[in-house]
């Protein structure tokens, strides 16, 4: 989305000053404000947080405040959108600035799941989610909360369900309860880490969807034979994390447990000691006893910050060339501070709203998902 330049005033200003700005501006709009921060922004925002979390905990904490009028998501699109489908009619959600957007999100559109849905339904015959009853043939879609709203009310509409990384196998055993297929976007890693975890074999029984080829680059007999239909995407900030850095991290810290987020690749999970959504990754650090090491395979920004407020162990990220997500670094405080200041004087500026009939849909998958949590059946 387009993000207007700041307003002149805005830019130029000095820490300390945006850093005032923004509690004087927080204090004159009281309750009706409540300001969430994803775990991978920067300090200077997380500072200002009511809550902070990953994305399946601020959806929750999203629908928490029906006496707030304006919900300030410093986060990515597809979250201020989950938000927007979360709360009610009257509460207005707010990105400070548009332009944050999630490369994995953008790599699947409506135009193409609907293209594949099609070409699945032509090779299987049998697509749609019956009566329940699991055959083979039929395809439950999943989709991983870094999509857009539209995909999100496909799913809805189809039968499925959204997931996070706290809740992915859950909600791929709800799916199964259901169909005898998944289609997993957009995020191809944590499909298949899911899946394997669940005792799925990733060569003979996964198929990877490119929705750049026609059946996804795969055959019928491929597609046939597949319990999961992977769509080829990829978060570009976990694919750095790699199998090399993990021996070097062990080479150079004998004793180090790694763990690392399951939108890595499956090799690199393999390879750690641990894998987990970054509520795990807190919870398992945080958990463990003073003077442990950790390698940790996720968002800088978050591994920097665990590392100061857990300072009795040895916390560093894997990849030492630092990895911010460059679309959630460009919540800059200055924007959220003109996004307060423009709401004290009674302007909304840059509110996400969701069309009523995408957001019906969306909000059912979205329900599905917080209904399903985060406890797999199986553990
Ligand atoms: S870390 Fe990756 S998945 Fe998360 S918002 Fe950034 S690009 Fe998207």
């Amino acid at each position: 989305m387009y993000q207007a330049p700041l307003p002149q005033e805005y830019t130029g200003l000095d820490d300390a000053t945006v850093a005032a700005r923004i509690d004087a501006a927080r204090a004159k709009l009281g309750k009706k404000l409540v300001i969430l921060g994803h775990h991978y922004q920067r300090d200077e925002i997380i500072a200002h947080a009511d809550y902070r979390g990953d994305s399946y905990k601020l959806a929750k904490d999203a629908g928490s405040h029906p006496e707030a009028d304006y919900i300030v998501f410093c986060g990515v699109h597809f979250m201020a959108e989950s938000a927007d489908i979360l709360t009610p009619e009257n509460q207005v959600v707010i990105l400070p600035n548009l332009a944050a957007g999630c490369s994995m999100a953008d790599m699947a559109n409506h135009f193409q799941v609907r293209s594949a849905w099609k070409q699945i339904s032509s090779v299987l015959g049998d697509i749609e989610v019956g009566s329940g009853q699991p055959g083979p043939n039929t395809v439950m879609p999943v989709t991983y909360i870094n999509s857009a709203a539209n995909l999100k009310a496909f799913v809805g509409e189809h039968g499925g369900t959204v997931c996070t990384s706290s809740n992915a196998r859950a909600a791929v055993e709800w799916a199964f309860a259901r169909a005898g297929k998944v289609l997993f976007f957009p995020d191809q890693h944590l499909g298949r880490n899911t899946g394997v975890a669940m005792g799925i074999d990733p060569d003979a029984e996964m198929a990877l969807w490119d929705p750049f080829k026609p059946l996804g680059g795969n055959t019928p007999v491929k597609l046939k034979a597949a319990k999961i239909l992977l769509w080829k995407g990829h978060c570009s900030v976990h694919k750095r994390f790699t199998v090399e850095q993990i021996e070097e991290a062990r080479r150079e810290h004998p004793g180090v447990t790694v763990m690392v987020h399951p939108e890595c690749e499956l090799e690199v999970v393999r390879a750690s000691d641990l894998n987990g959504s970054t509520e795990a990754i807190l919870k398992a650090v945080t958990d463990a006893p003073a003077g442990t090491t950790w390698a940790i395979g996720t968002e800088v920004n978050l591994v920097k910050r665990l590392a100061k407020e857990q300072s009795d162990k040895t916390i560093f990220c894997l990849d030492s060339q630092i990895c911010p997500c460059a679309t959630m670094y460009r919540i800059h405080p200055s924007f959220l501070l003109y996004a307060l200041e423009e709401l004290v004087e009674g302007r909304v500026v840059n509110q996400i709203k969701v069309p009523e009939e995408t957001a019906r849909w969306a909000r059912i998958a979205l329900s599905r998902m917080l209904q399903i949590g985060t406890a797999s059946p199986k553990d």
